[in-house]
């Protein structure tokens, strides 16, 4: 049995809500278990710097942070170097996605920031960042999906916590919880085309168990995939 309960192949209670930013060209809230983002895009737009715009493209500029009160411990407030590689890597899962060429030489800003963090942070950032990109009318061959897969004791589970991340580690009422490792496997989707667009790998599993988390992941992407449509429908059918 998992901690919280669920199942191997559960994702956490998961609610998504477009246009929560009105002043965003688009905008989203998406939220996992504790884990919560929220995303605003802005473009696309004039670039700055100037010298940085590519002749038969659009740039796209990702920002991604964790707000101090988003953890226990308080996080430094603005981008820290992981915060830097997060951008970088969430930028990289939707270059496949996104259609760049129909607006050359402009730049689209996309805004991340983790409200509360659980885990699983870079993956409800994308989750959020596409929906916000759909509503700016940034075309896209797809939504990118994405969600955290991995090996915990011996279980493959869908969906990490941060105490499962911690299985092996972790210490609560002076209990120590799980014996063996944990390793999570971050994973982003694009259902259209079938590319795997992000996968990232922190602890130690083989070939074959990474083979089985990889499969578990996409399952799991598209279950987000599900849900992201319907916030997109859903914000559509409602108001606008
Ligand atoms: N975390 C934290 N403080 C930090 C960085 C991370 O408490 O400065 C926690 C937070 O819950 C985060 C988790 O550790 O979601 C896992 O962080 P990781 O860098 O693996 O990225 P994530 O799983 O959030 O994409």
């Amino acid at each position: 049995m998992r901690f919280d309960e669920r199942k191997e192949d559960e994702l956490r209670p998961t609610t998504a809500k477009v246009g929560v930013i009105k002043n965003a060209f688009g905008s989203a809230r998406f939220q996992m278990g504790k884990t919560i983002a929220i995303s605003g895009v802005y473009g696309p737009g004039e670039l700055h710097p100037r010298r940085i715009s590519q002749s038969d493209r659009a740039v796209i500029k990702v920002y991604y942070d964790m707000l101090s009160f988003s953890v226990p411990d308080r996080a430094r407030p603005g981008p820290d170097r992981r915060d830097h590689e997060i951008s970088l890597k969430i930028k990289e899962a939707f270059a496949p996605a996104v259609i760049r060429e129909e607006f050359p030489k402009t730049g689209i800003y996309l805004y991340t920031y983790i409200l509360q963090a659980d885990a699983g942070t870079r993956c409800v950032a994308i989750n959020a960042a596409s929906l916000a990109l759909a509503q700016a009318g940034i075309p896209m061959r797809d939504l990118v999906s994405s969600v955290a897969a991995g090996k915990i004791g011996e279980k493959f589970v869908l969906d990490v916590t941060k105490k499962e991340e911690d299985y092996g580690h972790f210490v609560e009422n002076n209990k120590w919880y799980g014996k063996g490792a944990a390793t999570d496997v971050p994973i982003a989707y694009v259902p259209a085309t079938k590319e795997v667009s992000l996968l990232q790998l922190d602890g130690e599993v083989s070939e074959e168990e990474l083979k089985k988390i990889v499969k578990l992941g996409i399952k799991g992407c598209k279950k987000v995939h599900e849900i992201q449509v319907k916030a997109l429908k859903d914000y559509y059918n409602e108001e606008n």
